[in-house]
């Protein structure tokens, strides 16, 4: 009797091979003038991230150079709209939402990705992936209390989770494991969201030089 093929023919991912193109990015680079990055905001919800990925973007725009955010919220409308908030899932979530930023930034894009990515080991294998494929990765640690981010609780999605509205919230039945060693410390409790646009634009001027 023939073999049952698997439901969804996973097992014919073997006979495929990756085919590189004929565009390097260096020459990419040189020929678009575009160098692609991605900036990796991380932090509690309510920390500031979409609204600092907003004005990065429109300073980047404004200043004619490629920039597009990736919003943890918006993706799991789509892309992501089949997966929950189990830690296994939110592996998921960021590694999908990795690879997309990967493509977008070795287009010659900056990423602007902003997911809360509880988990170290999640966000460091996004790291590995854009390591690997030459491009350059930026996490931003937008640091606040959990106290500050349950005040400001901007989406009331605090008060839900307190009151069992809510299953698996990050910081308040979930970890949030803090970056060891951000490229960026975006402290938004002490800082105007001005001067935290500006850090984030300034590092990304000096990446672009070196
Ligand atoms: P997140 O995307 O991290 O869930 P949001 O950007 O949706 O968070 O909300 C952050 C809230 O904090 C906004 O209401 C924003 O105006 C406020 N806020 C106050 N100070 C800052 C700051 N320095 N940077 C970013 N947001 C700030």
């Amino acid at each position: 009797m023939a073999a049952e093929p698997d439901a969804n023919n996973a097992g014919n991912t073997r006979f495929i091979r990756t085919e590189p193109g004929a565009v390097t990015r260096e020459v990419r680079v040189q020929s678009l003038g575009m160098r692609g990055a991605t900036v990796w905001f991380t932090g509690l919800s309510g920390a500031g991230k979409s609204t600092i990925a907003i004005e990065v973007e429109r300073r980047l725009v404004e200043q004619r150079i490629a920039a597009y955010r990736v919003d943890g919220d918006n993706l799991r409308a789509g892309l992501c709209s089949d997966l929950g908030f189990s830690p296994e899932d939110r592996a998921r979530n960021v590694a999908r939402a990795g690879e997309a930023c990967t493509m977008l930034a070795d287009a010659g894009i900056v990423v602007l990705a902003s997911l809360v990515s509880p988990f170290r080991a999640d966000r460091d294998r996004v790291r590995a992936v854009h390591a690997s494929r030459g491009i350059p990765f930026f996490e931003a640690h937008v640091a606040v209390s959990l106290e500050v981010a349950e005040q400001r609780d901007t989406k009331g999605l605090y008060r839900r989770a307190r009151a069992g509205e809510i299953a698996d919230f990050t910081g308040i039945h979930q970890p949030y494991e803090e970056p060891l060693a951000p490229e960026l410390l975006l402290e938004s409790a002490d800082s105007t969201i001005a001067q935290c646009v500006e850090q984030v634009l300034a590092h990304l001027q000096s990446a672009a030089r070196s």
